[in-house]
């Protein structure tokens, strides 16, 4: 076989590939996708393993600590994504801001310019691409506010997806997590001070082994002060190997599940109301299918969606916002 195709052009070489080699169709090939994203987005994995050692999370013990791809390398992949149709690169890992921290933020190339294998630095440089670039799994460092000025200057999107897991500094010294609360809101009024368009969206556990009630009253507390615009919550279950298992205290499942509704009741609350102040603006999205998209506050699978009549698959459109319900954003096409 063969076939001329740009050095970048997957979907080129797949269609000479199939057209010599069809895909054997049968009930489970299919149920077996190349790419499990539509062509319009996708992620792009920075590293590999972790060098925290959570006590909740045997992430470490599996897959090692951390190991950055080199940046150039990143760069490239995202640059041929974007040539072949994504307009979207959701940027993961196990920890983003942890970013080259194993190769002592090495210097690489990216497009002949030496660039260091640095958080931000990826983020200039994937800004450069022209397709949104969005931020998961960034632990909350100080140096996570560097990237917040290429947010507000659009560079990347006002997106920032932060597991703060917990507020109580007990209970994030048992979890070995970092950062007091107070620092942590104060970094928030700061991010948002920066770039006010911000969305940021958290996890958090409840139920820790020890947790008391006072101390999940003060991660309560810390959801009003945050404000914040997507949280997921889990009630803590044990996983095999992890060291938080042999804590005392462990808090019965009655008082967990309990304690996970009254979290989230008082988040919807925020949730909606930060919704609620979208009405009457005129929102950028990019359409998943017809009638259906995403802001830039929202990522695919995890957050929620804005909704319209007509849109075309993969392209942007502007949509004026006309009502809000808990999860979900309802206007129309401008
Ligand atoms: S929870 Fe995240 S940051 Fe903590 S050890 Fe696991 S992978 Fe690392």
């Amino acid at each position: 076989m063969l076939a001329i195709t740009g050095p970048h052009d997957t979907a080129g070489v797949m269609k000479a590939v199939h057209a010599h080699l069809p895909r054997p169709h049968g009930p489970y090939n299919d149920l077996v996708p190349v790419r499990l994203t539509p062509p319009h987005y996708a992620y792009l994995k920075i590293s590999e393993g972790c060098n925290h050692r959570c006590t909740f999370c045997i992430i470490p013990s599996m897959r090692g600590d951390l190991v950055s791809r080199p940046i150039g390398e990143v760069t490239r992949e995202a640059e041929g994504l974007v040539e072949n149709g994504v307009k979207e690169l959701l940027v993961i890992s196990q920890d983003t801001s942890a970013y080259g921290v194993d190769v002592k933020y090495r210097t690489g190339f990216v497009k002949g310019k030496p660039t260091k294998t640095r958080m931000v630095d990826l983020c200039r440089a994937l800004g450069d691409l022209g397709a949104w670039v969005r931020l998961h799994y960034v632990y909350p460092y100080q140096h996570v506010d560097e990237v917040v000025p290429l947010m507000a200057e659009g560079k990347i999107l006002p997106y920032l997806d932060v597991p703060f897991q917990h507020a109580s500094a007990r209970i994030l010294r048992l979890m070995k997590r970092p950062a007091s609360a107070e620092r942590v809101l104060e970094r928030i009024h700061r991010w948002r001070e920066a770039c006010p368009q911000i969305a940021i969206r958290s996890t958090f556990i409840v139920g820790f082994p020890g947790e008391t009630e006072a101390e999940f009253s003060e991660l309560l507390d810390f959801l009003e002060e945050a404000n914040l615009d997507r949280v997921g919550c889990f009630a803590y279950s044990p996983v095999q190997g992890a060291a938080a298992n042999d804590l005392p205290h462990p808090v019965p499942e009655e008082v967990k599940e309990e304690r996970r509704a009254r979290f989230m009741a008082a988040q919807e609350k925020i949730s909606t109301s930060r919704l609620q102040a979208k009405i009457g603006r005129t929102l950028r999205v990019i359409v998943d299918e017809p009638g259906v998209g995403r802001s830039e506050g929202d990522a695919p699978e995890i957050d929620g969606l804005v909704r319209f009549v007509g849109g075309t698959p993969g392209e942007f459109a502007q949509v004026l916002i006309e009502r809000a319900d808990e999860h979900d954003l309802h206007g129309r096409l401008e």
